[in-house]
């Protein structure tokens, strides 16, 4: 696929030097969510540079669960994340757990303490971030440091049987303490965690760091390019220790790049979850959400993330990117597409006083100006129909072309209509127009030359469909990323808008996650969840126009 083609980047250089210099003679990426959450927009950054990567070089991706932390981890996120990728449009070549490799990771932290290389400590949790020192002050020994390797052979062995409590003891590289990087001042490379794993159940009640499990997973699967983010850079020199200590035949490489950060939204799992579990949103797949899940509902094309993701490029320079870029991308994307229709979100029914009772009238009209393939639809027209209440003012400002009382204009693909007449009710407010309509007008032609500068669209009282249609805006207001929760405080009360609109009646039988283009409003998709239950609810993906443009 040449659409898989990544941009030229720093990574893309390192690979191709790599195999030309025969240091590798193919390559291997892989892509290692940790199952604790949905992925993200952020990881499908990730998974285009990887599985891209692979692809342009005749090279492999796997799919591995970093599932080395059991309290966090689930099934349910090992079913979405499989989901996620495959609906991305990408298929690993080989599935791996991380627990699966638990027996032979155990055999390496042996074979370090064998070599001396790791030792058993007692202290907690505290003493051991006490002695770690700062960045400008070096650390302190552990007074267990020199322990035998019989002695840390048999208490290791011991924390493997179960034989003490959470954080009553770890086993630690035995690096350096006074190493200016913090990483190698004698890092925790395994921990009790009495819990049980999704994966490996109870068997284990020890489990390996990441900084000493990432680099093993690697190596064993004969992974070339590690492919990570830039908070890892400082941790390279301990992932290189580990697999050179731990005497690993094939020897992968750890790349970093800068996550992507997008305006008005927050990207971590944790702060995700945090908004599904305390009901911020309707669950991980909400349209509002940045996850796969909530994108792909909302009405996002796998193709707009793709591309989105090639665009913003891979730098080792954070940044952000604006969050209209992705909508840029899934305009792109169904402008040629998407079948146009006319949807009235706010009704205000007109009704022509001239137009004979009961006649019906079908106007035939292109789905798709843009692709003449796409054909045509019969569209009715009556005496009584709907249209948006902001294209009629009562007191309309200067260059307003729309509907006011002794103004004329085009009803889309039909007539051209004037408004006489205002009905209200008791209260004032508008409840119908009174309009006439030209008859030689037909077809939105005007018969004499005469101009009419507003074009609206409308939806045939009769045969309209209700629908509820329900309108986005973004779920953040602004996004501190102090790590803390203030995020919560910038959760905008107004993202979700929910409005009964009505749809041309070609559409009551609209399949899930079909996708429009309606009328002067933007892309629409039709909910999921809610066509299961037989609800017609229309999920607005972006609206029409925006101010954004790609720099080329
Ligand atoms: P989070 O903080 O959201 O949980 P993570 O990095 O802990 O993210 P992992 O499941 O460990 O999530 O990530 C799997 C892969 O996706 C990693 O290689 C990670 O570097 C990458 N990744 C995660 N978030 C981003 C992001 N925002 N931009 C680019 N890559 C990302
Ligand atoms: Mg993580």
């Amino acid at each position: 696929m040449s659409e898989n083609k990544v941009t030229s980047n720093f990574i893309k250089n390192i690979v191709a030097e790599d195999l030309k210099s025969g240091q590798y003679k193919e390559i291997i990426t892989r892509f290692p969510p940790e199952p604790n959450g949905y992925l993200h927009i952020g990881h499908a950054k990730s998974i285009v540079l990887n599985f891209g990567l692979a692809d342009e070089f005749n090279g492999r991706t796997n799919l591995r669960f970093d599932d080395t932390n059991p309290i966090k981890e689930d099934t349910e996120y090992v079913k979405s994340i499989k989901e996620d990728v495959k609906w991305l449009g990408y298929d690993w070549d080989e599935l791996h757990f991380a627990s699966n490799y638990f027996d032979e990771m155990y055999k390496h932290a042996v074979l370090l303490i064998k070599k001396g290389k790791a030792y058993v400590c007692d202290l907690s949790a505290e003493e051991i971030r006490e002695y770690r020192g700062t960045l400008t002050k070096p650390g302190k020994e552990s007074p267990y440091r020199n322990r035998t390797v019989d002695e840390n052979l048999e208490l290791f062995e011991k924390m493997k049987n179960g034989e003490y409590k959470d954080g009553e003891k770890v086993l630690r590289a035995k690096i350096d303490v006074k190493s200016p990087n913090i990483n190698m001042r004698d890092p925790i490379i395994y921990r009790i965690a009495h819990a049980y794993h999704q994966n490996t159940k109870d068997k284990w009640c020890i489990y390996p760091m990441y900084d000493f499990a990432h680099p093993l997973e690697d190596a064993i699967e004969g992974v070339t390019h590690s492919i990570c983010t830039l908070e890892f850079e400082d941790h390279r020199p301990l992932y290189d220790w580990i697999v050179r200590e731990c005497e690993m035949k094939k020897v992968p490489k750890q790349i970093e790049f800068a996550r992507l950060n997008i305006t008005n939204t927050v990207m971590s799992k944790r702060k995700l979850k945090k908004l599904v579990d305390e009901k911020f949103v309707d669950g991980w797949d909400d349209p509002r959400m940045p996850t796969i899940a909530g994108l792909r509902r909302r009405g996002f094309t796998p193709g707009s993330i793709r591309n989105f993701c090639r665009a913003i490029g891979v730098a080792k320079a954070s940044s952000v990117v604006d969050s209209q870029m992705l909508d840029y991308f899934l305009r792109d994307d169904l402008e040629k597409k998407a079948p146009r229709t006319m949807a009235v979100l706010r009704p205000l029914k007109v009704v022509i006083t001239n137009y004979p009772d009961g006649k019906i009238e079908n106007f035939e009209v292109e789905n798709n100006p843009d692709d003449p393939t796409a054909g045509t639809r019969n569209v009715p027209f009556s005496k009584e129909l709907y249209i948006e209440q902001e294209d009629f003012m009562e007191n309309p400002p200067k260059k307003y072309y729309r509907l006011f009382i002794g103004n004329e204009v085009r009803l889309k693909s039909a007539y051209f209509i004037k408004c006489n007449e205002v009905v209200k009710d008791e209260s004032g407010n508008i409840v119908e127009l009174h309009c006439t309509y030209d008859p030689e007008s037909r077809g939105g032609n005007s018969p004499d030359g005469r101009k009419v500068r507003g074009t609206i669209h409308w939806v045939n009282v009769e045969t309209a469909i209700p629908a509820e249609i329900r309108l986005y805006q973004p779920l953040i207001v602004e996004d501190g990323e102090d790590g803390s929760d203030s995020f919560l405080d910038n959760v905008n009360p107004n993202s979700l808008e929910i409005l009964n609109g009505f749809l041309e009646p070609n559409m009551k039988d609209v399949k899930s996650g079909q996708k429009y283009q309606f009328f002067r409003h933007g892309y629409f998709s039709a909910d999921p969840k809610y066509t299961k239950e037989g609800k017609l609810v229309f999920n607005r993906i972006v609206s029409l126009k925006s101010s954004f443009k790609i720099k080329k």
